[in-house]
């Protein structure tokens, strides 16, 4: 299965703002193995997008498109997208109530064109917006070949059938939607089961990590790695796919083990929320405390010790002189 991320929106092309949706996206997708061979960029104008739409699905089987499912005039690309596979738009309840929820709880009149988000393609699996009033959608449309052209609508989702996901341009709402709907879609949509596995590094920089990572497990198709650099640490987030969820956690251990094995010292935990949660797991283990003198840091270390639930069990006391 191999993807092509489609960006709408003059903004874009003008330069006004950067394409941080099509580089998110890119990340999550080669995360979970799915290959991105095109990104494109298109505004908002509507033979273009059209056109865009018919060359990436000619050469992948899924399409991710961003932005254009605003309220106004010039957002278009769900018309579009309807228009191309042949479905009529029709008024998704969920949708309306999620309007009308929204405006109710800012208190701002609901004005008629709002209702356009509330309008769905024909058989689109809707994805909720958790962040905003527009809501995602994913569409399949079944690939016409050159012998086949009986099968142009419909709701088949035959394996040969393309899928075309909508997700709105606001960052925010793209990556909230991205990780609570489209990420588990697109593995069952594989058929597979995705277990990830985050390791945490600190005293490594991500360049050096990933110079000194071997070659074949940096680009390993499955599990596949990928690096995040925090604010003082580096993640590594190890990512399988497997026909069951324990195939898929098989799958990771190896690789797991490996980086544990050679940055021992540097890796401070697997699955754990940060380096103070880390901390607070190790004394509590040990049957340890800890206290703090800070001068600089002003309260801020142990602030972050004694924001860890049960930490008070550990946390001797601290000194800010
Ligand atoms: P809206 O309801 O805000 O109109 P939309 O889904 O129609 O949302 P756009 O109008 O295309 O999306 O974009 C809205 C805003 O989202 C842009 O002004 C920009 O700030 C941001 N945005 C859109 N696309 C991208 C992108 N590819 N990368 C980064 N930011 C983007
Ligand atoms: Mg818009």
């Amino acid at each position: 299965m191999n993807a092509e991320i489609l960006c709408v929106g003059t903004e874009l092309l003008l330069g006004e703002i950067v394409n941080t949706n099509a580089a998110y996206l890119a990340r999550e997708l080669a995360g979970i193995g799915i290959n991105c061979y095109y990104q494109t960029v298109v505004g908002d104008n509507p033979d273009r997008l059209a056109a865009a739409l018919d060359t990436a699905l000619g050469r992948a089987d899924i399409v991710i498109t961003t932005g254009g499912l605003g309220p106004t005039g010039d957002d278009l690309t769900k018309e579009i997208v309807a228009a191309y596979a042949g479905r009529d738009l029709e008024v998704h309840q969920p949708s309306v109530d999620h309007i009308t929820r929204i405006f109710a709880a800012s208190g701002r009149p609901i004005s008629d064109n709002n209702w356009k988000q509330a309008l769905m393609p024909v058989g689109a699996v809707v994805f909720a917006n958790d962040r905003g009033t527009a809501n995602g959608l994913a569409l399949d449309i079944p690939a016409v070949t050159p012998d086949d052209n009986t099968s142009s609508t419909g709701t088949s989702s035959d394996s040969s059938s393309k899928t075309v996901i909508l997700l709105p341009g606001p960052p925010r709402e793209m990556t909230a939607m991205t990780q609570q709907s489209v990420l588990p879609f697109l593995a069952a949509k594989a058929q597979h089961t995705l277990v990830s596995h985050t390791v945490r590094f600190f005293g490594i920089g991500e360049s050096q990590l990933e110079s000194d990572i071997p070659t074949d497990l940096l680009t390993s198709a499955n599990p596949t790695l990928a690096l995040y650099a925090g604010e003082g640490e580096v993640r590594v987030r190890v990512t399988a796919s497997a026909a069951s969820a324990d195939d898929a956690d098989r799958l990771t251990q190896p690789a797991i083990a490996a980086l544990k094995n050679q940055f021992s010292g540097k890796v401070y935990g697997i699955d754990v929320a940060n380096l103070e949660t880390a901390l607070v797991q190790a004394l509590t283990a040990a049957k340890l405390t800890v206290a703090t003198a800070e001068s600089c840091t002003g309260g801020l270390i142990a602030s972050r010790i004694t924001s860890v639930p049960g930490s008070s069990d550990v946390f001797g006391y601290g000194l800010t002189t």
